[in-house]
């Protein structure tokens, strides 16, 4: 009772510094600048209707397709081995999500960082990895977030890790474990300065388990951005190849 009285009380006085915060400081969007009545959310309502959600998604790598169909591959992967199981990816590459990601990728932005939690967790709460989970004939298996891990410059250069926190995030919403499973066995070429072919070529074997993965887990990949879809296959195959039975991946974009 008196812990519920204590809580009852900090969350008061949680919303009354938030409040006096937003009076000394007005909510802005973080992509037009104007103030915005939407405390907690980083885009005003008129940017944030602009966003390009992918309705409709091939159901292997996620890319936007006019009709999802059942399941054979688009013209995106078609011919292509892919270890992952399905790219889920919230939103296309371009406009107000390109920006509101170059932005989180700077370290300590909170905003945004709850902002793609919140989003990426309602969509696996929706989705496969969660429908699987509930099916009693399945096998009961260990769910595992995992992040895609940063490139070694840039957690020198920039500082936290974004996609380790928003990972960390997601867990904490959904309560899933979360561990850093991957990391890199070798730096390679930024994917922004290669071509299609080359990306694809630059991204095989690169991941490496860092240490044990559970036998038969589920793991969901966390990711901002997808663009040919090679680097969250090699994560996959790595993990596979350590034991996990299935990688889902969700992603804030994808890139086409
Ligand atoms: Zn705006
Ligand atoms: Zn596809």
């Amino acid at each position: 009772m008196f812990q519920n009285f204590f809580s009852s009380i900090s969350k008061f006085r949680r919303l009354a510094i938030n409040s006096y915060l937003d009076l000394l400081f007005p909510p802005f969007c973080r992509y037009c600048r104007s103030e915005h009545e939407r405390p907690g959310n980083p885009l005003c309502a008129h940017c944030e209707a602009h966003v390009e959600w992918i309705h409709f998604r091939c159901l292997l790598c996620g890319a936007p397709v006019l009709n999802p169909g059942k399941g054979e591959k688009c013209i995106e992967c078609r011919g292509r081995r892919l270890y992952f199981d399905s790219n889920n990816s919230l939103a296309l590459y371009s406009g107000v999500i390109r920006d509101l990601i170059l932005q989180f990728k700077k370290p300590n932005d909170p905003e945004i960082l709850n902002y793609f939690s919140e989003l990426i967790s309602g969509f696996i709460h929706q989705n496969s990895a969660v429908r699987l989970l509930k099916n009693s004939n399945a096998p009961r298996r260990e769910v595992i977030l995992v992040p895609i891990p940063t490139r070694f410059f840039k957690r020198v250069l920039k500082g936290d890790p974004a996609m380790e926190m928003l990972t960390q995030s997601i867990g904490k919403r959904l309560g899933f474990q979360v561990k850093n499973l991957l990391k890199r066995s070798r730096n390679v070429s930024k994917q922004s300065e290669l071509n299609r072919e080359s990306r694809i070529k630059n991204q095989s074997k690169v991941f490496v388990v860092r240490k044990a993965v559970p036998k038969n887990s589920s793991v969901i990949l966390i990711d901002d951005v997808v663009t040919t879809c090679a680097t969250i296959s090699d994560a996959a195959r790595a993990l596979k190849k350590a034991g996990a039975s299935s990688v889902h991946v969700y992603s804030v974009a994808r890139s086409i």
